[in-house]
């Protein structure tokens, strides 16, 4: 949003009708040699301080207010305006608690609740009549993941609910923030059984409570800013400065984030009693779906393939954290439940 404002503030500002001499420059400014009378001094001074500064304003209104900064600014002004941004800057980090990353998140949690229910009335709106009811099977069954993976994370599950798409071609689950829970019936034999399904919930789960809707509003903040002042600073095109300033921070960034929720789902999911091996399988089968899709350093997500070997990296962790809970023990009644599951995902599939 914060993205938009400014966008929408740049196109306005570039927008403004430019205000043209009604004749050449050249002839609005008295000539030097010119011979002005002593009477008509003052009244000459006016007149072209005047027309200098309209001169001035009508250059300034070709750029905008930001591009202007840039334009005019000296190399103190560089040295100050840098001190400032850096100090904007850290003064807006803050760390993902889970794993001690620090990053830039200059959006309050308040306004990314805002967000999160402005999707959720959209997407109501779009999907209407293909979301299943409360009391269907599959709602019940992805609900009761869920509910199992939420005490992990600390978290009030008052306001969380789950919503299940009937949408077989679409292979897909997001959580918004403030905790509505998306799922296309797509995604659930790719799931195959709940183990699969928790770590799906849990890497979006994972996407919330890190804050990543937040932090990304926050960077594309970043970007905007850094791609004016390349476009500025080196006469690029702002197209040019964009897709660069998209291949060396908002891909990389956003990578971090998708490993960053890898981890904490499959820690909460062993915390959980969920199996953490199933996510490696889930990825396996993933990879498999994605043999088309564009190569790593082009896209947002990490490769199935390599989000496969990071967790294979993490597995010990996640399985002391299974023992540690107690996990084995009770998985014993597992069994009845993933026929459920299964039974329930071949039932819509029919
Ligand atoms: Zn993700």
């Amino acid at each position: 949003m914060i993205r938009q404002a400014l966008q929408q503030c740049a196109r306005v500002v570039q927008r403004t009708p430019l205000l043209h001499a009604s004749r050449p420059l050249s002839q609005s400014f008295p000539s030097q040699t010119q011979t002005i009378q002593p009477t008509r001094q003052i009244r000459s001074f006016r007149s072209t301080f005047w027309k200098k500064r309209r001169y001035h304003y009508i250059e300034l209104q070709r750029m905008s207010a930001f591009e202007a900064l840039i334009h005019n600014a000296r190399p103190r002004h560089f040295v100050i305006i840098g001190l400032g941004a850096s100090g904007l800057y850290f003064y807006n980090t803050d760390e993902v608690e889970a794993t001690h990353r620090r990053r830039f998140n200059c959006v309050s949690n308040a306004r990314e609740l805002e967000i999160g229910m402005e999707s959720y009335r959209e997407i109501l709106s779009t999907e209407r009549g293909k979301i299943l009811p409360r009391n269907h099977q599959l709602t019940k069954m992805v609900d009761g993941v869920l509910q199992r993976l939420l005490p992990g994370m600390d978290m009030d599950a008052s306001d969380w609910s789950v919503h299940v798409i009937r949408d077989d071609s679409n292979a897909n689950a997001f959580v918004l923030p403030g905790g509505k829970v998306f799922v296309y019936t797509g995604i659930l034999p790719i799931c195959k059984d709940e183990d699969g399904l928790a770590a799906v919930l849990g890497h979006e789960i994972s996407h919330v409570v890190a804050h990543h809707t937040a932090e990304r509003m926050s960077n594309s903040l970043i970007t905007l800013s850094a791609t004016i002042i390349v476009s500025s600073l080196f006469d690029v095109s702002g197209q040019l400065s964009s897709f660069l300033m998209n291949m060396l921070y908002n891909l990389p960034n956003s990578r971090t984030q998708e490993a960053e929720a890898d981890y904490m789902g499959l820690m909460l999911m062993a915390k959980a009693c969920f199996n953490p091996e199933a996510a490696v399988h889930l990825w396996a089968r993933m990879h498999e779906e994605e043999r088309h899709s564009p190569p790593q350093f082009m896209s947002t997500h990490p490769t199935s393939y390599n989000r496969m070997e990071s967790i294979q990296g993490w597995l010990e962790k996640a399985n002391g954290i299974y023992e540690e809970n107690g996990c084995k023990e009770i998985s014993g009644y597992m069994p009845g439940f993933r026929t459920a599951f299964n039974s329930s995902v071949s039932h819509m599939r029919r």
